[in-house]
C-alpha cells in the first residue's frame, strides 16, 4: 500500500478526536491536494492554526462501539513506522502546510508498545529534526507511567479521551476500557508530572466526550466535567456530538444534534471562564437532566434567580456583572474600569463597553435609567420545568 493511501486512512481515522472547538474543520481541500490532510485548530486567543492530525495506526484491540477503528470492524488496517511518520510531518512542515502535529492512535497489541512508538515519533521530531513547534500527543488508556512521563516531557499538550462520563456509561460503549484504572489514573499521573515539573505540557491536559452515544444526560457530562476541572486541573474538556459510523455496532443509533454539543460548550464556558458554581449550572438543566436546546443556559440561570436582579452597574462586583446576560469578562472589566472615572448613566455608554444591551437591560439598573430602556421585564420561567431540589453537580471522580 502506498504512502498516500495509508495517509488517507490514518488521517481519516483521526477525525474522531477533537483537539479544539473547531477541530472538526478540515482545510476544505479534496481530490489529490496534500492540503486535504490538514485540520485547522482554534487558538485560545482567536484564529486557527494548521495541524497535521493523524493516527500512528488504525489497528486496535479495543471495541469502542462508536469508533471507526474498533477491532470488530471490517476495514483496511495500516500503520506508520515512527521515523517514517516523523519524516512525513517534516516534509509537510517544510512546505509550510502545517505548523503542528496532533498524534493519536489505535491500540495495536498493547497500550505500552503503541504508546512507546508514539513517544518515539515525538522524540525523533524534537531530537533528530529539532522541531520546536506545537505537538499534541494522545495518551492511550492503559499506557505505562514511564511512557506518560516521557510524553509529558516532549509534548505541548497531552490528552486522554474519557468518551463517557461514568464507568457505567463507558461500559455500554466498550467491554475493554476501564474508566478509573485505565483512564482517570493516567490523568492523575499527568497532573502529578506537570505539578512536579513546572513548565512541562505548557498547553495543558485535555479530554473529550462523545456526546449521546451512551445514553448519558448533560448532567452526567457536566458533573464529570466540573470534577475534571476542579480535581485534575484539566485545561479543556471537548464535546463531540456522536455520529454513527457505517458498519459499526451503533450504525443505526441516531446522531446527536450539534445544538446539544453547542449548549454543552456554552455551559463549559460558564464553568471554566465565568466560574459559575455547579449549583448555578444545575439551574440550567431540565428535569430529565438535559440543557434545553432552544434556550441560552446563561439566560435561563439568570431567569431562575430573579432575586439577584436587577444589578446596579455602578456598584456590582465583577462576579455579579458576569452573571448578567449580555455581559462577559471583557465588558465586565470595562465597566469596572470606567466606574473609576465616572458613573455609568446611559445605555449608550454600556454599548461602547461591548455590553449586549438588548440582552442585559432587563437585568441591570443605573441612576436615571429610563423605563423605555429597561425593555420587557424578564419573568422567571419556573413553570416550564421542575427545578431540581438537590444540586448534584459538585461531585468528585472517585
Ligand atoms: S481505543 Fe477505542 S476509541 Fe480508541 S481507536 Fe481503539 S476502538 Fe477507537
Amino acid at each position: 500500500m502506498n504512502r498516500s493511501d495509508r495517509l488517507e486512512t490514518l488521517v481519516g481515522g483521526a477525525q474522531f478526536d477533537v483537539c479544539s472547538y473547531s477541530a472538526g474543520m478540515t482545510s476544505g481541500y479534496s481530490g489529490r491536494s496534500p492540503l486535504r490532510f490538514i485540520y485547522r485548530a482554534a487558538l485560545p486567543g482567536g484564529g486557527t492554526t494548521p495541524l497535521f492530525k493523524v493516527l500512528l495506526t488504525n489497528v486496535c484491540v479495543n471495541d469502542c462501539a462508536y469508533c471507526a477503528n474498533q477491532s470488530g470492524r471490517d476495514c483496511p488496517r495500516f500503520a506508520f513506522q515512527p521515523d517514517e511518520l516523523a519524516k512525513l510531518f517534516m516534509e509537510l512542515h517544510a512546505k509550510r502546510l502545517v505548523k503542528g502535529l496532533f498524534l493519536s492512535s489505535g491500540i495495536a497489541g498493547s497500550a505500552s508498545r503503541t504508546q512507546e512508538k508514539m513517544v518515539n515519533v515525538v522524540e525523533i521530531l524534537r531530537q533528530r529534526y529539532e522541531f520546536k513547534g506545537y505537538i499534541h500527543l494522545k495518551i492511550l488508556p492503559g499506557a505505562p507511567f514511564d511512557c506518560v512521563e516521557a510524553g509529558c516531557r516532549l509534548a505541548d499538550r497531552v490528552s486522554l479521551n474519557m468518551e463517557a462520563p461514568t464507568a457505567h456509561h463507558l461500559a455500554r460503549l466498550s467491554s475493554k476500557k476501564n474508566l478509573h484504572q485505565g483512564i482517570v489514573e493516567r490523568m492523575r499521573w499527568i497532573k502529578q508530572v506537570m505539578s512536579n515539573n513546572e513548565g512541562l505540557v505548557r498547553s495543558g491536559q485535555t479530554t473529550q466526550f462523545v456526546v449521546g452515544a451512551a445514553g448519558e444526560t448533560d448532567r452526567d457530562i457536566l458533573h464529570t466535567t466540573s470534577a475534571l476541572y476542579n480535581e485534575l486541573e484539566l485545561r479543556r474538556v471537548y464535546f463531540s456530538a456522536f455520529s454513527p459510523v457505517w458498519r459499526s455496532p451503533l450504525e443505526d443509533h441516531s446522531p446527536t444534534s450539534p445544538h446539544r454539543e453547542h449548549r454543552l460548550y456554552q455551559v463549559d464556558w460558564l464553568l471554566r471562564v465565568y466560574r459559575f458554581s455547579p449549583q448555578e449550572i444545575e439551574l440550567a438543566l431540565g428535569e430529565k437532566g438535559n440543557l434545553p436546546i432552544t434556550k441560552d443556559p446563561k439566560l435561563l440561570i439568570a431567569q431562575r434567580q430573579p432575586w439577584l436582579f436587577p444589578v446596579d452597574v455602578n456598584r456590582a462586583s465583577y462576579d455579579e456583572l458576569l452573571r448578567v446576560p449580555g455581559i462577559g469578562p471583557v465588558s465586565a472589566s470595562r465597566i469596572i474600569e470606567a466606574r473609576k472615572g465616572h458613573s455609568i448613566s446611559s445605555v449608550e455608554q454600556l454599548k461602547k463597553m461591548q455590553v449586549v444591551t438588548k440582552r442585559a437591560t432587563p437585568f441591570i439598573w443605573f441612576q436615571g435609567m429610563l423605563p423605555s430602556e429597561k425593555q420587557a421585564t424578564f419573568l422567571p420561567q419556573l413553570d416550564e420545568e421542575v427545578l431540581p431540589q438537590t444540586p448534584v453537580l459538585a461531585g468528585c471522580l472517585t
